[in-house]
């Protein structure tokens, strides 16, 4: 039997696993990235993920036809290469990944950009198994995005599709962590989201259920302030969905997907309440005919969607 081999580099943990033809996960595993050591270091690290996925494998008589990497930032998926734009690991860009590995492992390693692999993992085996038009995104401190348009993953001319999050909805607008202004995620993002609850909490005043300082207010305390009902916490959660429709409005009328997934913390605890008030603000903002049909589905993956979007990076749907 094959196993298909994934690692999903991210700027806290390196996840990788092992999956079967079908999805069904064989081995999960995890374990810290310092994303500040180098990247010797993390290269070493990933061939030391791939050698113990391998080793697996070999034990249990599998086949394993690659090894697939997600990395942040523009991956050039031809080359196995890092382009830029990884903020998160310093000194990443540039970084030859599957020369490097393919030389000592002695197997092809394919890298792709680490968003576009989530997305692809939530078509493959997801929320949005069975559609072909999809646009997937993660919502986090940054938004990651992937599109899958007529079943294939979109890359773009030069390996830069799917960057959601950037796309702006202020002109001049707000500065972005990606160094341009107005972008979806200066305003959907973490950041703006706990700023946009401080300002709720503040007006709330002693009706808030919230009494702790502003300062220290995160996405899980707010989060958890949305369980306990308080108003709020939803006011902010409700504008940070309409700036998330704003963006999905772009993305309807240029492609007209079937399925659009909503991945990451806030959906995940929001639930249906969430998809629900994308939905509502989308009844407003876009075409009737663009959303005729339209699903709006909460990701189904989690944090494992990176490394089997990685693992199964060259299979076809
Ligand atoms: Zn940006």
């Amino acid at each position: 039997m094959k196993a298909f081999a994934g690692i999903d580099l991210g700027g806290t943990n390196i996840k990788y696993g092992l999956a079967d033809p079908g999805g069904r996960i064989l081995i999960n595993r995890s374990k810290p990235s310092h994303a500040d050591r180098g990247r010797n270091e993390i290269l070493k690290d990933l061939e030391e993920c791939a050698r113990e996925l391998l080793e697996y494998a070999g034990h249990k008589k599998m086949k394993v036809p690659y090894i697939g990497i997600g990395s942040p930032g523009t991956v050039d998926t031809d080359k196995g290469k890092i382009l830029g734009l990884s903020p998160n690991i310093p000194g990443w860009a540039g970084t030859g990944i599957s020369s490097r590995l393919e030389k000592n492992l002695k197997i092809k390693v394919h890298v792709g950009n680490d968003a576009n692999l989530m997305a692809w993992a939530e078509v493959l085996f997801g929320a949005a198994k069975g559609y072909r038009n999809v646009l997937c995104t993660t919502v986090g401190t940054g938004i990651g995005g992937g599109v899958i348009m007529n079943g294939k993953l979109v890359i773009g001319a030069s390996y830069s599709a799917g960057e959601f999050g950037h796309i702006p909805i202020v002109k001049d607008g707000k500065k972005c962590n990606c160094g341009l202004r107005g972008c979806l995620e200066a305003y959907a993002g973490s950041d703006n989201l706990i700023a946009m609850a401080r300002k709720e909490i503040k007006a709330a005043g002693a009706k808030s259920k919230y009494q702790g300082s502003l300062e220290d207010l995160t996405v899980r305390t707010i989060l958890e302030l949305f369980k306990q009902g308080d108003s709020a916490a939803y006011k902010a959660i409700a504008k940070q969905a309409r700036y998330m429709a704003t963006g999905f409005v772009s993305v309807i009328h240029l492609l007209n997907p079937e399925a659009i997934v909503v991945g990451g913390g806030i959906a995940e605890v929001v639930g249906a309440d969430y998809t629900k008030l994308i939905k509502n603000a989308l009844d407003n903002y876009a075409f009737k005919d663009a959303l005729k049909g339209l699903k709006i589905l909460k990701a189904r993956l989690g944090n494992k969607a990176g490394f089997i979007g990685a693992a199964f990076q060259k299979e076809e749907i």
